[in-house]
C-alpha cells in the first residue's frame, strides 16, 4: 500500500472549537486516528488557523489553545503520534504519525518577529503567511485589488523563518505579494494547499506561472480536496457534483508544469464541510488513488505524490 502524508488539515482546529476527538472513530472529524493508520499515513501538517475576527494578542492566544489540544493528543498517543521538529524526524519516519503545526496565516505574531520564536518552540515549522484577509504581512486573496504586498514586517518575518527553518507557504497569498516572496526567498517555498487556476478560475488558486516558481525554487504544491477549488461554480446550482477524478485532475496538471517530484496533497479536510462525492474523508483515499491510476499514473509517480514528495520538501527546509 502507498504510504500517505498531507500538507494541510484544519483537524486540530475543529478538535481544539468543538471538542471532537480524532481519537473516536465516531467523531465527525474527516481525519482521525485509525483512518490515519488505515490510510498507511506518516506525516500530517496540521493548520494552526485563526479566524479573520482575531488580531493581535487575541490571534496569538487562539493560536495557543489550538496548539494545547493537538499537544494535549499527541501526549495521550506517544505510540501513536508524535511531532516532527527537525528534518531528521521526517527523514526517519518511524512507527508514529509525524504531526507538525503550521500557522496558516501569520496574524498570531501580532507583527512581533519575537513571537516566531515561540511558536517555533512548540514545533511551529510553517507559517502561511496570509489567510483571506488582510494581516500584518500582506493582503490575502480575498482582499480587493489593489492589493498590498509584502510589508517591511513581512521581509524581516521570511528572512527569520529561513534562517530557523521554517517552511514559507504561499497558499492564500496572491499577487504582488507572492512574486516579492519569489524575489527573496533563498530556501524553497510551497503552497500548501491549492488548486490550479488553469482549471478553475480564483484568485485562490495557483497560476501556471506560480506553480512554475514554486518548482523552479525545489518547493512543493499540495492540491487541496475543497470542492470549490476544483470545479467551477461548484456550489450553484445545477453544478455536478466533484468526484476524486477533479483532483485528480487539478494533480496531473501541476505535475505537468511542475515536474513529477514537487507536487503532492494538502487535503484541507476537516476544513469545509461539502465535499468530493467519493472523497468524504481520509476513509475515502484509495478513490483517489484509483482515480490517478485512472489517469495513467504509475507506482512511481502515485508514491512520490502520496507522500515521498512532501516528505524530501521538509527534509529540504526543515533544520
Ligand atoms: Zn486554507
Amino acid at each position: 500500500m502507498l504510504a500517505y502524508a498531507d500538507a494541510h488539515a484544519d483537524t486540530f482546529y475543529e478538535a481544539a472549537l468543538k471538542g471532537h476527538d480524532p481519537a473516536r472513530d465516531d467523531s465527525p472529524l474527516h481525519i482521525n486516528l485509525s483512518r490515519m493508520q488505515a490510510a498507511g499515513q506518516t506525516l500530517q501538517v496540521c493548520s494552526i488557523f485563526t479566524p479573520a475576527r482575531y488580531s493581535k494578542a487575541e490571534a496569538t492566544a487562539f493560536a495557543h489553545g489550538i496548539i494545547d489540544c493537538l499537544d494535549r493528543h499527541v501526549a495521550a498517543h506517544p505510540g501513536t503520534l508524535g511531532k516532527a521538529l527537525r528534518a531528521a524526524d521526517i527523514a526517519a519516519k518511524g512507527p508514529r504519525i509525524a504531526l507538525i503545526p503550521w500557522l496558516e496565516g501569520a496574524s498570531p505574531l501580532a507583527g512581533r518577529l519575537e513571537l516566531l520564536d515561540e511558536f517555533f518552540a512548540r514545533g511551529v515549522r510553517g507559517i502561511g503567511l496570509t489567510h483571506n484577509h488582510r494581516n500584518e504581512v500582506a493582503d490575502g486573496c480575498g482582499c480587493k485589488e489593489p492589493r498590498l504586498g509584502l510589508s517591511e514586517f513581512g521581509h524581516r518575518l521570511v528572512e527569520k523563518m529561513e534562517a530557523l527553518g521554517v517552511a514559507v507557504d504561499c497558499a492564500h497569498l496572491p499577487q504582488p505579494a507572492f512574486s516579492q516572496v519569489m524575489a527573496l526567498v533563498k530556501r524553497p517555498p510551497c503552497i500548501s494547499h491549492t488548486g490550479c487556476r488553469a482549471l478553475v478560475h480564483i484568485t485562490r488558486n495557483a497560476d501556471d506561472a506560480m506553480l512554475r516558481a514554486i518548482a523552479d525554487r525545489g518547493g512543493f504544491v499540495g492540491i487541496d480536496f475543497y470542492p470549490g477549488h476544483l470545479i467551477e461554480n461548484a456550489f450553484a446550482p445545477g453544478t455536478r457534483a466533484a468526484s476524486a477524478d477533479d483532483v485528480a485532475a487539478h494533480v496531473t496538471h501541476a505535475l505537468n508544469l511542475c515536474g513529477e517530484e514537487h507536487v503532492g496533497f494538502g487535503s484541507d479536510f476537516d476544513g469545509f464541510e461539502d465535499t468530493c462525492t467519493d472523497l468524504r474523508h481520509l476513509g475515502d483515499l484509495r478513490n483517489l488513488e484509483a482515480a490517478l491510476r485512472a489517469r495513467g499514473l504509475r507506482d512511481h509517480t502515485l508514491e512520490r505524490v502520496f507522500s515521498r514528495n512532501l516528505l524530501a520538501y521538509l527534509g529540504r527546509v526543515l533544520l
